[in-house]
């Protein structure tokens, strides 16, 4: 539908009224649906006294927190854009941002002012406002507490207008500022609505920060779309995370494999009642089936994959409801509604043959209108409405794909690919190893080969795990060499950077 992505998504909201939106664990703290219309309409105002005009970016660096939703939904009703900044960021990263997003205001967080403020000005911007309650600055909520709603929002076009500017995770290089329009976003929740039957009986609680593109559509918005009610946690944590599922009876768990890998290891879930959960939904990186079998024993719900990237607003595939006993264990799903998938080799450029690998292009109405200011990029990734996911995937005769790997992570030993993911799975399995990643290095005859970065609870013989994993893959799969470490770098959304390792 052509809607501008705020009025779609709190469209029953007003109707809705004193029932609980978002929640947060931390504090307790309430916001009903009433209060997050309310509020959006005078933070809207508040912004456009502040001088933000239609087609403006608004960034907004927060935690996980009801005012969250607030900040996005103001934001959109001003006609704005939305562009999240991950607080994690240095203040350098965070200037470059707020320069490369050109935006016009910061919303930022209460714990995250003083970099924020700090950043804000060495962009050159005047305009900041704290989240929650700081001294000797301009207080958001005081703000929005203090004007009269806004007038309806403004009459953007829904096709060409932008409701977010979210920045790719950077796993591979550069993060890279991503042009979604109303249309897209509001596209999306419809494809998924129309996968997932969200209800507002469901409790929602998130693994995922809001400012990555999972959290903020697959979350948030399809959550307040639904009418259920989000639990946020400030910062993920198993113990606060089943607390959380005890406590408000949550029924779906939106997780990442780092953590359905601490669900499947950890001791601490039997202490409390899951019982609640319904269903749990894993995606952002490659999840192993086994480590979900293992997990969906101890939580004792389905733990199903989606497949996105920021770039498509963000989901193309995932495990619908009328499916899930039926699809295969490791499988990301079926296309969603209204989106069509290629594999192609990418040597020839031609399609693969039926039931072979090959790199994964999606085309819908949920795919980007460009990166923003990078034509070179934009045309590199965009052909003819084709997305170029840079992931390699098969699919099998029902529908059902298979997410291998990225492209660019396969590594190339004497002209054969293998596949990170595949090792990882491998050495996860080994009782000692608690967590694990794999990288190319250079190998003196084979080009390349894996060497593996790994966690282990107690002292193991790195022979060992050589061994173990040269008995279940095939010989030009085989980890060349082994390193110990005491944590795998990952991002927020749960993905390894093998970057950083690469180059430890
Ligand atoms: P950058 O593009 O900046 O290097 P990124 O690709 O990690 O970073 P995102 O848009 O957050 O940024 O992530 C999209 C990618 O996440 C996909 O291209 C894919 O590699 C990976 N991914 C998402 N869901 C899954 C899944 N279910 N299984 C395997 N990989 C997944
Ligand atoms: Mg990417």
């Amino acid at each position: 539908p052509r809607t501008h992505l705020s009025d779609h998504v709190l469209a029953d909201a007003r109707l809705r009224g004193q029932k609980e939106a978002v929640i947060d664990a931390a504090t307790g703290e309430v916001l009903t649906y009433q209060d997050l219309v309310r509020d959006a309409d005078r933070g809207a105002a508040a912004l456009a006294a502040a001088g933000v005009l239609p087609g403006d970016v608004v960034a907004v660096m927060s935690h996980n927190q009801p005012r969250f939703a607030v900040a996005v939904h103001a934001t959109l009703r001003a006609g704005a854009a939305v562009s999240p900044l991950n607080p994690a960021l240095t203040v350098g990263e965070i200037v470059k941002q707020l320069m490369d997003s050109r935006a016009r205001v910061l919303l930022v967080a209460q714990p995250f002012a003083n970099k924020g403020l700090e950043a804000a000005q060495r962009a050159g911007m005047r305009e900041v406002f704290v989240i929650g309650t700081y001294p000797e600055h301009g207080s958001w909520d005081e703000l929005v507490a203090g004007v009269l709603p806004a007038p309806p929002p403004l009459d953007a076009d829904p096709d060409h207008a932008l409701a977010a500017l979210p920045y790719s995770s950077g796993t591979t290089g550069a993060s890279k500022g991503v042009m979604l329009t109303h249309r897209n976003i509001v596209a999306n929740l419809e494809q998924l609505r129309l996968a997932w039957q969200m209800s507002e009986k469901d409790v929602l609680c998130a693994a995922l920060p809001f400012f990555h593109i999972y959290g903020l559509t697959i979350i948030l918005n399809a959550g307040l779309l639904a009418g259920a009610t989000i639990v946020t946690l400030p910062r993920f944590g198993l113990r606060p995370f089943l607390g959380a599922v005890q406590r408000y009876g949550v029924t779906r768990g939106h997780l990442a494999p780092p953590v359905v890998l601490d669900l499947a290891q950890a001791a601490e879930i039997d202490e409390y009642d899951v019982s609640s959960m319904r269903t749990a939904v894993s995606g952002a990186a490659p999840l192993d089936e086994e480590l979900a079998a293992r997990a969906e024993e101890r939580i004792g719900c389905v733990i199903r994959q989606g497949y996105g990237m920021t770039e498509a607003s963000p989901g193309t595939h995932c495990v619908h409801d009328e499916d899930f006993p039926v699809t295969p264990p490791g499988s990301v799903g079926r296309l969603l509604p209204d989106t069509e998938a290629r594999l192609v080799d990418p040597g020839s450029g031609m399609d693969v043959e039926p039931g072979d690998a090959g790199e994964l292009w999606v085309r819908g109405p949920q795919v980007m209108a460009g990166y923003l200011a990078d034509s070179e990029a934009t045309a590199a990734t965009l052909t003819d409405g084709w997305l170029r996911t840079g992931d390699i995937a098969r699919v099998d005769d029902q529908g059902n794909f298979f997410v291998v790997d990225r492209l660019k992570e396969l590594i190339k030993y004497k002209g054969y690919q293998v596949a990170p993911a595949e090792l990882e799975a491998v050495l996860l399995a080994h009782p000692d190893v608690a967590d694990a990643a794999v990288v190319a290095v250079p190998h003196p005859t084979g080009g390349e080969a894996p060497k593996a970065f790994v966690v282990t609870g107690r002292a193991v013989a790195p022979q060992e795990l050589l061994d173990w994993v040269a008995a279940r893959v095939a010989p030009y799969k085989r980890i060349r060499s082994v390193e110990f470490i005491d944590a795998i770098p990952k991002s927020p959304a749960g993905k390894i950077l093998r970057r950083k390792l690469k180059n430890s």
